[in-house]
């Protein structure tokens, strides 16, 4: 993993921010483009949030890319452009919580600080054949700690559980933690973590215009109550401006977290002249601005 290579408190960062509810092979390339362009703090920290989510475009979550881009400037602000190595300091960064901070702290620091993601806590509840809370989680994560080699301990339990103690049909027979396994032993792995209530989907309905004048295509800013994609630019919505809707030109699904989407996008004609917040933007550049997978589902052919 390149983030491995050459380890420091940014790349650190960076990675685990990126890994979020995202695969590794997913990441890589993301985290590739990303140190290229932002090689440090200094350099994230004096760029536009446009740039920042144009490169973000398709990893989902851009919450998490605006929270980068604020940290960046807090920590160039208030620390001097040097990522802060105590725990109060980092759990304090927009984006950071309990986990992210144990994770820089423990690898890019060498402090003794646990960690507990989805994977670790998997492994942990089948060591002791037991659901347990997040609290008592946290408690295993921290009285277990290797406090010698902290980020060696909790990079090796997070990749146990990412590679070995698989959620559906672990690989015990290579497993370093079988001896100690009660699961293992009592061959109940598949019960423990107890399953997941999954939220029920949301299923909205998106009808979206496509209103082009020459070579561009007008944008709409969408607002901060929104609940979904929240101050992003996107095409706008019918009825959010004053035209005309004419045939239909897209039609497809999309999902966001538990919200299932249909949408529909359809030939507009604008009868105001300047709707706001709305800016024409030129149609091969419309990639810049629209970093939500789902619009590539609603530019029409060609765009
Ligand atoms: S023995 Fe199997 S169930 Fe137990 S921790 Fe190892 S891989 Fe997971």
């Amino acid at each position: 993993m390149p983030w491995r290579k050459h380890p420091s408190p940014y790349r650190t960062w960076v990675s685990e921010i990126m890994l979020q509810q995202t695969t590794v092979a997913f990441v890589i390339p993301y985290f590739e483009r990303f140190m290229k362009k932002f090689p440090d703090i200094r350099a994230l920290a004096s760029a536009k949030e446009e740039e920042v989510l144009a490169l973000w475009a398709g990893l989902g979550y851009y919450l998490r890319a605006k929270n980068l881009l604020l940290t960046a400037k807090k920590i160039v602000a208030e620390h001097g452009g040097a990522f802060p190595d105590d725990f109060d300091s980092v759990i304090s960064l927009p984006g950071i919580g309990r986990y992210t901070a144990g994770a820089i702290l423990s690898i890019a620091f060498q402090k003794p600080y646990p960690v507990l993601d989805g994977n670790v806590s998997r492994v942990f509840s089948r060591l002791t054949a037991q659901n347990k809370t997040q609290g008592r989680l946290w408690e295993m994560a921290e009285k277990f700690l290797d406090r010698e080699s902290p980020g060696d301990w909790n990079q090796a339990l997070m990749e146990l559980g990412a590679t070995i103690c698989a959620p559906e049909n672990p690989h015990c027979g290579r497993c370093p933690a079988a001896f100690s396994c009660k699961a293992f032993k009592a061959k109940t792995q598949n019960l423990f973590p107890a399953p997941k209530i999954k939220k029920p989907f949301v299923k909205l309905n998106w009808n979206f215009l496509w209103i082009e004048k020459g070579e561009k295509a007008l944008l709409w800013k969408r607002g901060e109550s929104e609940k979904l994609l929240k101050n992003h630019w996107g095409l706008p919505e019918v009825g959010q401006i004053n035209a005309e809707v004419g045939a239909l030109l897209k039609s497809g699904m999309h999902t966001i977290t538990h919200h299932q989407i249909r949408v529909r996008v359809y030939q507009g004609s604008l009868n105001e002249k300047n709707p706001a917040p709305a800016k024409w933007a030129p149609k091969r550049d419309l990639s810049r601005f629209l970093v939500s997978s789902l619009w590539k589902k609603c530019l029409p052919e060609g765009n």
